[in-house]
This record gives C-alpha cells, sequence and structure tokens, in this order.
C-alpha cells in the first residue's frame, strides 16, 4: 500500500471479528480501510462467498439464554455496546428455541450492506501478505489465514508461536470433578507433589474403556483439512488403536501415582492438569481426540471421579491458525514486540462466531480509545467480554493453550457455598453489575 494514507487504521480480515472491530471504530468516527482478499479472486477453502461475515458452518449463534448460559451472556453484553454482528443477528433470527440461530445469506448481506453504507469505512478487496511494518493495524484473518500473511506472523512472532492446527483436549470444571475418587498427586512427587488429579482405573474398567474408545464414533477430517498426527499430540483414539497397552504405557500410565484409597499405583490413570491460573478449569492430559461429542461425554463420564464432570470444552483436532496470545498479546490485545498491530477473532485462540466478533468488537474499542488519547480499561474480569479477554491475553495456561470458546470457568469463581442449581444467576447478576459500572466509568 503506498500514497498518502486516507484511514486511520487498517483492518486484515473481513470476517465476524474484522467486521465488528471495523464497525465500532467506524462508530466512534474513525477512517477504516477493511481489506478482504475474497472478492479478489481469493478463497479460502472453507467460505462460499465473497460477502463479510460469511459463516462458515453452522448458522447458529448458540444460547440466547443471558441468565444461565455464558455464551447468552456474552450476546447481551455486545448488544448492550452496540454490536454490528448481534444486530445483524437478531434482524435475520430464525426460530431455534432458546438459541440465536440466523439466516445466514440475510445476515452476511447485512453486515455487508451495513459496512459498505458507512462513510468512514473502505472495504478494499485484496490479500495482504505481510504485516504492516508500521500504521495502526488489526488483524483478523481467522483460522484460514492465507499463508504468506501466516508466514510473515510467524516470522514476527516467533517460532512455535503460531500455531496451524489445534489439538484439543477435553477441559473439565474443577468443581464438578469427584475428588472422593480421585486425588492430587505429581508422578513421583514432582514439582509441587500436588499438580495433577489422577483418577484411577482398574483393569476391568481400563479394558472396557479401550474398548469403547475403539468403538466410538469419529468426526471426519474435511478433505482440504490435512490435520498431520503430531507424536505429541495423537488423537487418543488413534494410540488405542496401536495397542491394547499403548495408552497404560503413555498418557494413562499410573506408575508413580500411590492412589491413597489402595496404597498402591493404579492399573492405568487419566491425568488432569491445571489449565487457567485460578485453577476453575483442568484439562485431560494427552485426550484430543476426533470422537464426536457426544460420545465423548457419554464415555469421559465412565471414568472414575469423572462420572458427573461438566466439560467447559470438549476434544477437537482441526486446521487452525492461532497464536499464542497469552504470552504476546497485552491486555488490550497489541502485540508486545509491535505494539501498532492487534489481533482479533480466532487468530486470537477464541473459539467460536460469537467470540471472535466479541474479540473483535473489544480490539476496535481499544484501538478507538489509543488514536482518542484515552485510556480505555479492559472491562471486568467479572464480564463475558472481560473474562473471556482476560483468558487470551494473560489467563490461560500458556504451554497448553488451545482454543476456547466463554464459559463460566474463565469467570472468577463464586466465593462461599452456593446451591449449583442459583451458581449460573449468581455469574450472570453479578456479570450485569460489572458491566453496568464498567459503562458508566
Ligand atoms: C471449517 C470451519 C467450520 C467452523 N464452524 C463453526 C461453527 O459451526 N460455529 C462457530 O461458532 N464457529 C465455527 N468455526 C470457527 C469460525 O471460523 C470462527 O468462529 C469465525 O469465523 C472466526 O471469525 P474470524 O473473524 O476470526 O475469522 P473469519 O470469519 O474466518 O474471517 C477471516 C477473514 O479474513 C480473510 N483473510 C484471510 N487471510 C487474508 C489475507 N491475507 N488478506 C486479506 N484477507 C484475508 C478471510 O477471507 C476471511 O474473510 C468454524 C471454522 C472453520 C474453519
Amino acid at each position: 500500500m503506498g500514497g498518502c494514507v486516507t484511514h486511520d487504521i487498517h483492518i486484515i480480515g473481513g470476517g465476524l471479528a474484522g467486521s465488528e472491530a471495523a464497525w465500532q471504530l467506524a462508530q466512534a468516527g474513525y477512517k477504516v480501510r477493511l481489506s478482504e482478499m475474497r472478492g479478489s479472486g481469493e478463497m479460502t477453502p472453507a467460505h462460499q462467498s465473497d460477502r463479510l461475515a460469511e459463516l462458515v458452518c453452522s448458522n447458529s449463534f448458540r444460547s440466547d439464554d443471558a441468565d444461565s448460559n455464558a455464551v447468552g451472556l456474552l450476546h447481551q453484553e455486545m448488544r448492550a455496546l452496540g454490536s454490528l454482528i448481534l444486530t445483524q443477528g437478531d434482524i435475520h433470527k430464525v426460530p431455534a428455541g432458546s438459541a440465536l440461530a440466523v439466516d445466514r445469506d440475510g445476515f452476511a448481506d447485512g453486515v455487508t450492506a451495513a459496512l459498505e453504507a458507512h462513510p468512514n469505512v473502505t472495504i478494499v478487496r485484496e490479500r495482504v501478505d505481510s504485516l504492516p511494518a508500521e500504521g495502526r493495524t488489526i488483524i483478523a484473518t481467522g483460522p484460514l489465514t492465507a499463508p504468506m500473511l501466516a508466514e510473515s506472523i510467524g516470522r514476527a512472532t516467533g517460532k512455535d508461536s503460531l500455531a496451524f492446527f489445534d489439538a484439543i483436549a477435553p477441559i473439565v470444571h474443577r468443581e464438578s470433578i469427584d475428588m472422593e475418587t480421585a486425588w492430587f498427586q505429581s508422578r513421583w512427587n514432582k514439582g509441587s507433589g500436588k499438580d495433577y488429579i489422577n483418577c484411577p482405573m482398574s483393569k476391568e474398567q481400563y479394558l472396557e474403556f479401550h474398548a469403547a474408545l475403539m468403538a466410538g464414533e469419529k468426526t471426519e477430517f474435511r478433505e482440504w483439512e490435512n490435520v498431520p498426527y503430531f507424536e505429541g499430540c495423537m488423537p487418543i483414539e488413534v494410540m488405542a488403536e496401536r495397542g491394547v497397552d499403548t495408552l497404560r504405557y503413555g498418557p494413562m500410565k499410573g506408575v508413580g501415582l500411590d492412589d491413597p484409597r489402595t496404597g498402591r499405583w493404579p492399573y492405568a490413570v487419566v491425568q488432569l492438569r491445571q489449565d487457567n491460573a485460578s485453577g476453575t478449569l483442568w484439562n485431560m492430559v494427552g485426550f484430543q481426540t476426533k470422537l464426536k461429542y457426544a460420545e465423548q461425554v457419554r464415555l469421559f463420564r465412565t471414568i472414575p471421579g469423572l462420572e458427573n464432570a461438566e466439560f467447559a470444552r470438549l476434544g477437537g483436532l482441526h486446521r487452525n491458525t492461532f497464536l499464542r496470545s497469552p504470552e504476546l498479546l497485552d491486555g488490550t490485545l497489541r502485540l508486545k514486540s509491535a505494539p501498532n498491530i492487534r489481533f482479533a477473532g480466532q487468530i486470537t485462540g477464541c473459539e467460536g462466531y460469537v467470540e471472535s466478533a466479541a474479540i473483535g468488537m473489544l480490539a476496535g474499542r481499544f484501538a478507538a480509545a489509543e488514536i482518542a488519547g484515552v485510556d480505555l480499561p479492559a472491562p471486568p474480569r467479572e464480564t463475558a467480554l472481560g473474562a473471556l479477554l482476560s483468558h487470551i491475553t494473560g489467563e490461560a495456561e500458556i504451554e497448553t493453550y488451545q482454543p476456547m470458546n466463554v464459559n463460566f470457568g474463565l469467570f472468577p469463581p463464586i466465593e462461599g457455598r452456593t446451591k449449583k442449581a442459583d451458581r449460573k444467576r449468581m455469574y450472570t447478576d453479578r456479570a450485569r453489575a460489572a458491566l453496568k459500572d464498567w459503562l458508566a466509568a
């Protein structure tokens, strides 16, 4: 891009996040150049049109219940902040019970028309191949970022900082693990000696579990995904196919772990490791999987100690470009090593249409505040926006960082004894009060 600069900010990628970021900045009065490669003869393997904010798969924004669901709460917060994605979602809503589902064509047409009509937005159909060295920029190129730009991002962020595939192990809410059966201990008492939660299995339980893994229904890769199996993060069911004892000598080995109920090493074990700083979320170590979601819930609840497990995230493997954001980004989504650049959307490691748009919204608002020379504090962690943002920008464990949906496990826990039935409402009431205070300030 040469010549005289006529915009305040350059947004690259006109998906869910880039469209929302552009809207927030344009509404704040700033000139936006929005570069989208679709429409210039380019396409991602999953998109099918030139429209901005195209939904590449399902037409659902998931639950719209703001009282007892974290994504429903996120919808409510985004509406309160004038979200383009939620406005168009509401206009193009189709019947879907308590979920918000949309007519995908009407929705994407609506987003495209709103941005095309905005006097502060210039949409340029072009592919951008390198990170701009200067000028305020938001990168929102998503899980299928074009390869040359991905290479340029990789060069700027360093080796191993940009992943091209995810390998997601299920994450369990700590409070749903039965600690009468499971116990805290690190293998051979290393580290603090209590770094893992261990769920023991007898020989009979292990053999049954192995057989169920082999029989379980798996999801298929899309032809273009080309997901390789790396030795360190092979799906659990693929490992099971290698032999009945492979798991027992791999992630499920019981050696060095003393079951307090028997005083002996269990025949096999499932270990969970802390996944966020507040210790509300624990991931099942080595359990990345392509099993279908319903199958995962059914099968993993047969593990002793996990009979009542509530999953904050289920496992998966996909092609997915995402950064090690908790290490690389500051609290307002700027690349620490090049603060003229912000990241937004799924490339930051959030997961889902709504979460991507939410992070686009925050990137847009932080950038607008920066241009205006005002300091915009991050939304409080008690809100859905704040919980998601803080997870991405520092709260999550860096080493095991994988894409994440919004869920109550990202929020500061509710202190004191509460009835389970009341807890979700307590989270959402607290969030509404916190958002109100933040907006007032
Ligand atoms: C196959 C697939 C299925 C999915 N299914 C679901 C689902 O059912 N539900 C759900 O909630 N989420 C789903 N997701 C996740 C979904 O992609 C994201 O939630 C969401 O679209 C991400 O928003 P985004 O704005 O970050 O990226 P995108 O919406 O993908 O937008 C990124 C944009 O950047 C453009 N772009 C890329 N590289 C360049 C470049 N170099 N120059 C210019 N433009 C560029 C792309 O063309 C695209 O328009 C799916 C993802 C994939 C890949």
